[in-house]
């Protein structure tokens, strides 16, 4: 389980994450909407400490901090434990598909280079790209190339995975094959927390849909009730250019 309390994030005076509470449940598919510049990327990559936040408590299973004054073994920890698929990918140009996804096993939980590729070559299975593992970034599609992205998320079986807006850099072509491999990684129940704009993906997908503005979460349910009935005007005039 992770419990978020009272996220701040400032950026200069500004406050971009303005007291964040969330809680996720073991097995949960959430997705983050809202318009843009509110603050949810910041708000994965506070999660993963990507960005540093100024206040806020994270309990994640069993680490509890404080996150403004995390210990470096605190941070790794949950570095640990947490993945990022990011929206242009970010593969390593010089490394194979394989090497790609056997990185974050080598480097940051130190796993034995042989059990490291062993465990690539389950993902690159997993993933539809078995045949591809000897195979530069520059060489795959787009949607080939975030798949690898998503393959090194599942590399380490972390306790969450944070996609931000996996889709938005594909071309139309290749987002079918892209939400596929994440509607899998749902069905095995992957606890997952998806920035995205794929309203069908979220209807379909997600337990629970929230919506944020100007750094707070301003609604938050199923996404049955969230699409059919919003509460709050800013959810309904959000929603009514989104869908
Ligand atoms: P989008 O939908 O466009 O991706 P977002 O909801 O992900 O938007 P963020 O990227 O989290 O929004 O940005 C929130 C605010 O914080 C924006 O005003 C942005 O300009 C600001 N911001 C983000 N990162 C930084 C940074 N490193 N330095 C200064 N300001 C930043
Ligand atoms: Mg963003």
């Amino acid at each position: 389980m992770i419990r978020i309390t009272n996220l701040v994030k400032r950026f200069g005076g500004a406050a971009v994450l303005d007291g964040i509470d969330m809680d996720i449940a073991r097995g949960e598919i959430i997705v983050v909407i809202g318009p843009s510049g509110t603050g949810k990327s910041t708000l994965l990559r506070c999660l993963n400490f990507l960005e540093r936040p100024d206040a806020g408590h994270l309990v994640l299973n069993d680490l509890d901090m404080d996150v403004a004054t995390a210990s470096a073994r605190s941070i790794l920890a949950v570095r640990r434990r947490t993945a990022f698929v990011f929206q242009n990918y970010a593969l390593f140009a010089n490394k194979t598909a394989l090497e790609n996804i056997a990185e974050g096993l080598l480097v940051v939980h130190r796993w034995p280079r042989h059990k490291a590729h062993a465990r690539a070559r389950d993902i690159l299975e997993r993933i539809g790209l078995a045949d591809k593992g000897d195979a530069y970034p520059a060489s795959l599609s787009g949607g080939q190339q975030q798949r690898v992205g998503i393959g090194r998320a599942m590399a380490a079986r972390a306790d969450v995975i944070l996609f931000d807006e996996p889709t938005s850099s594909l071309d139309p072509e290749w987002v079918e094959e892209v939400l596929e491999l994440m509607k899998q990684l749902a069905a095995e129940r992957q606890t997952m927390l998806v920035v995205t704009h794929e309203m069908n993906f979220a209807r379909d997908v997600a337990d629970r849909v929230i919506f944020m503005e100007s750094g707070r979460i301003v609604e938050q349910g199923p996404p049955s009730q969230l699409f059919s009935a919003p509460q709050d005007p800013r959810t309904r005039a959000f929603l009514r250019k989104m869908l």
